[in-house]
């Protein structure tokens, strides 16, 4: 297996299938410090643009991994901070959709950066835009996202941006909508949020909840009563609970290093034996035998949560 410092995966996506990840801002490196981020605490809170990593090493990385045609659902800008950060992204789009228009492409963002038209005409070329509205009012937004207020538009300018951009942009966009059980979730808060999703007009609403742990330990995930509440709101627009990953688990294989594929999964993020023998396309009890090992020579620790074991690096 080739190893990339740029790329991740395919790994098996609770949204978007199989999704090659591309990872164009070191961690922890965002605008944003959510609460339930399951890359940890940002260390570098900022809002410059700029190339952190060089564009001209993720365009050889894309290269290389291209050359066996691999299946992938998606080519993923997501990663370990806020990928339009980078302000060399278009670069990157705009080489995949011109040398391999095969693949579809995607961004996650938490939105700041739309209110910029230059940016939005930036990542035009897109296929699919997953932007983050996690509050309306600027307290809530404050408790969540925890940004810098004086460098950092408010939420409403954010979904004048957001309006504008369903209107110019060709692809999907699907909103997605993070919920932090007692704090976006009063009567008010998701009221705000479905009106604004309403004007947005996204494809669809995608109401996601904490799955791995998050940077705050009082972070908890929905209850299922609790989503179900919450997805009540939102009447007028598609909407829809993030689930569990439906990959396909190609990364099973003779010739697949089982463990750097382990050790990239959990280095991002913390996983469940579920989530990493899905991934792998291996049977729990396979992949339960390669993380004992693991334990056992000290390559990985591991954390009992309130949802179960989480693995990640020492
Ligand atoms: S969830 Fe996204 S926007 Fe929020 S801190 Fe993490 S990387 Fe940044």
């Amino acid at each position: 297996m080739t190893s990339y410092k740029y790329l991740f995966g395919p790994l098996a996506s609770r949204r978007l299938g199989m999704s090659l990840g591309v990872d164009l801002v070191p961690h922890k490196i965002c605008n944003f410090n959510c609460v339930y981020c399951e890359c940890g605490e940002t260390t570098d809170l900022t809002t410059e643009r700029r190339e952190y990593i060089p564009i001209f090493r993720v365009l050889d990385e894309l290269k290389d991994f291209f050359k066996t045609r691999p299946e992938v659902d998606y080519i993923t800008f997501s990663g370990a901070g806020e990928p339009l950060l980078n302000k060399g992204i278009g670069g990157v789009v705009n080489f995949i959709k011109q040398n391999y228009p095969g693949y579809k492409t995607a961004l996650l963002t938490n939105s700041a950066f739309l209110v910029k038209p230059e940016v939005r005409a930036e990542i035009m070329a897109l296929d699919l835009i997953v932007p983050s509205l996690d509050a309306i009012t600027k307290s809530v937004y404050q408790k969540i996202n925890r940004c810098d207020l004086s460098q950092t538009p408010d939420p409403i300018s954010i979904i004048e941006s957001l309006v504008s951009f369903r209107q110019e942009f060709k692809g999907q966009m699907w909103l997605e909508i993070f919920i932090v059980p007692g704090v976006n979730d009063s009567l008010q808060e998701l009221d705000l949020l479905s009106k604004a999703a309403e004007r947005i007009k996204p494809d669809k609403v995608q109401i996601n909840g904490l799955d791995r742990p998050g940077t705050e330990d009082w972070v908890r995930p929905m209850l299922p009563e609790e989503a179900k509440r919450v997805i009540s709101f939102f009447k007028r627009v598609p909407v829809e609970l993030v689930t569990k990953p439906k990959g396909r688990g190609v990364e099973s294989g003779e010739n697949i290093d089982r463990i750097s594929k382990i050790t990239a999964l959990i280095s991002r993020r913390p996983s469940t034996l579920e989530d990493i023998s899905h991934t792998l396309g291996l049977s729990e009890n396979e992949t339960s035998d390669i993380m004992d090992a693991l334990i056992e020579n000290g390559s990985v620790t591991f954390t009992t949560e309130e949802r179960g074991v989480f693995f990640r690096l020492p």
